[in-house]
């Protein structure tokens, strides 16, 4: 069997979609594992790490208590020699500064981080992958691509843009609903002709749009 994101190398180990560092200690059960090949599963643990850490420090979510829960971990990590690097880099890039642009993830009025959305939406495409192969039991064929939007990404003062936005969301919300863990991570998908529309949040408040159709179409 190939590995389901690349396509290309066996399939020798399987994956946690969604990812598993989102959710506290002990982990739910029902996290879905698909197969994949080693390089795809480890060049993608530090984007795993990096998504899990920004979103657990985003103000608005700090109600959710699997949120608080993982948030505590993060902060311990954070003392962490091996992980100093990585640490390090990011606590660069916290700032006291308000980021609202399409480069940059809104994270409330505290302490705030510059967020690097390509990545955070690289963690959602693969999920949305994984749970694409679990509903469908096929890979998304190569002739297709898979889009991902942060929700918060998106210029709210387009009107157009907003309404185009509220319709896309309001057509996906009505399709099958999947909840992983206490709400850490809910998904709706739906299919209209040969794509797939996935709303997906996290924590109950940050949310992600993925779009999957054939490329030329
Ligand atoms: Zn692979």
């Amino acid at each position: 069997m190939q590995c389901i994101y690349c396509g290309i190398a066996e399939a020798t180990t399987r994956d946690h979609v969604p990812p598993k560092s989102l959710f506290p200690k002990p982990r739910p059960s029902d996290l879905i594992t698909v197969p994949c090949c080693e390089d795809c599963r480890h060049g993608q643990s530090l984007d795993d790490e990096y998504f899990t850490r920004m979103v657990a420090m985003r103000r608005d979510v700090g109600g959710h208590p699997a949120a608080s829960q993982v948030l505590k971990s993060v902060h311990r990590s954070f003392a962490k020699p091996n992980k100093w690097r990585f640490n390090q880099a990011l606590l660069e890039s916290v700032s006291e500064i308000e980021v609202l642009t399409p480069a940059g993830l809104y994270l409330g009025q505290a302490t705030t981080c510059r967020v690097s959305l390509d990545r955070l939406c690289r963690v959602i495409k693969r999920t949305t992958l994984g749970l694409y192969f679990a509903e469908f039991g096929v890979r998304l064929p190569d002739n297709h691509g898979c889009k991902v939007y942060a929700l918060d990404g998106f210029d709210r003062t387009d009107p157009g843009l907003t309404a185009r936005l509220k319709r896309v969301i309001g057509y996906a919300s009505q399709g099958k609903l999947r909840v992983f863990g206490d709400e850490v991570f809910m998904c709706f998908a739906r299919e209209v002709r040969d794509a797939t529309v996935w709303i997906h949040l996290v924590y109950g408040r940050v949310g992600f749009l993925a779009i999957t159709r054939p490329l030329d179409a």
